[in-house]
């Protein structure tokens, strides 16, 4: 029998809207559902808003840093109520013109909580919709942690301090990965007072060692407080404050906690013959990684789920692709290390913080790790060297322009022997 539609799509964060509207533009009927605010968490809780928050954070530091450049601002302050505003107009418009795409692409939405019934069947909102395809991009929530249990108020997740309408004077960040180490510089260039409480080695652990170290040096130069390898046992609520019991018998006292100590892909129906992508999937959680498992379930391009970059923002950025150093074996590759103090650029701009690393084997790049100013745009460039097999020779003969920090790329490449 004929199906009402030929794709069913639950959940509109990246993964589902960049599957409903690659299967509409290529000509198929397409029904999405959406339990909550269109666009994910991405758009609404995710990468959007932090970003949005983060650039205000940026703009702060560099007025108060701004002395030494020739510009004397006085009286510079924070209106955090403007900061929420402009973050809440940033997402409802990028919200809006999603909405607008799906209205134009032709793909109709359903606003409601969506069951799957079978491999080719969906109930929502009280009504059966068959389709020939059913994917479910249901995306994934913050860890609960058995003990520590989100209050909203003392014990956050990201969501709640995306919500802050005021900031706090103090805050413990549990975990830094990239969700802890951005909300720390964000909080901390506003000088709420940061500690952050990591129970791995290093800070941002899935990193190659030395960025990690880098971080570390930046922080402490910040004035941001961290532990390493240390554990929280224990949160109690005293007097409108948190005390934080972590492993080395310290208590740190703060306004408020954020655990961000990861995400869990959310409860689905598990049918054989429905197709889980995005975060629900349970493999890397990133925007970019659930779009591009979008298109190639739906409009079939390649997508090589060995190179996907990792970017952390704030200043200065940090972002990896491939190999890290610390799971090589000695003597198995070639290594190209500079300062970015070492670009003509990086001086104009007073962004003298960072590094450059470059590992190769047989004169390809197999990994690529930079702590720079604009490192979330240079990252791509390896990227495309890397997909596209792009030997060290060939990457030399490119010509950089100058001054800019991508001349960091030519100059690494160009100590390898
Ligand atoms: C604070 C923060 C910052 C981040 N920053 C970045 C970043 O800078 N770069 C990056 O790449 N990634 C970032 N991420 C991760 C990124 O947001 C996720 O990887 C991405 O949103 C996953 O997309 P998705 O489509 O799989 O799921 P989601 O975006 O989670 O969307 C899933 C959607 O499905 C809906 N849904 C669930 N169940 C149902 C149901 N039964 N019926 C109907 N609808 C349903 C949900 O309401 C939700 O809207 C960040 C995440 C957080 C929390």
């Amino acid at each position: 029998m004929e199906k009402d539609f030929d794709f069913g799509i639950i959940g509109s964060g990246p993964a589902g809207y960049t599957a409903a509207l690659s299967a509409a533009s290529a000509g198929k009927k397409v029904v999405l559902f959406e339990k909550d605010l269109i666009g994910g968490v991405c758009l609404n809780r995710g990468c959007i808003p932090t970003k949005t928050m983060l650039h205000s954070a940026e703009i702060y530091e560099m007025v108060n840093n701004s002395l030494d450049l020739g510009i004397c601002v006085d009286n510079c302050k924070v209106d955090f109520s403007k900061i929420a505003e402009r973050k809440r107009a940033v997402v409802d418009k990028l919200r809006n013109g999603l909405e607008r795409s799906f209205k134009n692409a032709g793909v109709i939405t359903i606003n409601a909580e969506a069951k799957i019934l079978d491999k080719n069947t969906i109930e929502a909102g009280g009504k059966i919709y068959t389709c020939e395809k059913v994917i479910a991009a249901v995306g994934s929530s913050p860890r609960v942690i058995k003990g520590m249990e989100y209050d909203h108020k003392f014990i956050l997740s990201s969501d709640d301090v995306l919500d802050f309408e005021k900031l706090p004077k103090s805050i413990v960040i549990i975990g830094s990965g990239a969700i802890g180490i951005e909300f720390s510089r964000i909080l901390s260039a506003f000088n709420v007072e940061v500690t952050i409480v990591e129970i791995a080695e290093n800070l941002l652990p899935l990193a190659d060692i030395e960025v990690s170290k880098r971080l570390e040096r930046i922080f402490k130069a910040k004035g941001v407080k961290f532990f390493t390898k240390t554990s929280v046992e224990k949160i109690e609520k005293q007097n409108d404050k948190v005390q934080v019991y972590i492993s080395n018998n310290e208590i740190i006292e703060a306004d408020c906690a954020l655990l961000a100590v990861g995400r869990v892909p959310n409860e689905v129906e598990k049918v054989d013959g429905v197709i889980y992508i995005g975060d629900v999937a349970g493999s890397i959680q990133l925007a970019h990684f659930a779009s591009k498992q979008a298109l190639q379930k739906v409009v079939q391009i390649p997508f090589d789920e060995t190179l996907v970059p990792s970017v952390v923002y704030g200043n200065p950025e940090i972002a990896w692709i491939g190999k890290r150093e610390q799971d090589l074996e000695t003597g198995t590759y070639q290594k190209a290390m500079i300062p970015i103090s070492a670009l003509a650029k990086s001086q104009c701009d007073d962004a003298l913080d960072g590094m450059m690393k470059i590992l190769v084997q047989d004169n390809k790049i197999i990994g690529a790790h930079i702590v720079s100013k604009e490192a979330s745009s240079l990252i791509q460039q390896l990227v495309i060297a890397m997909q596209t097999n792009t030997t060290v020779d060939e990457l030399k003969a490119v010509c950089f322009a100058h001054p800019t920090y991508s001349e960091g790329i030519f100059d690494c490449l160009m100590r390898l022997k």
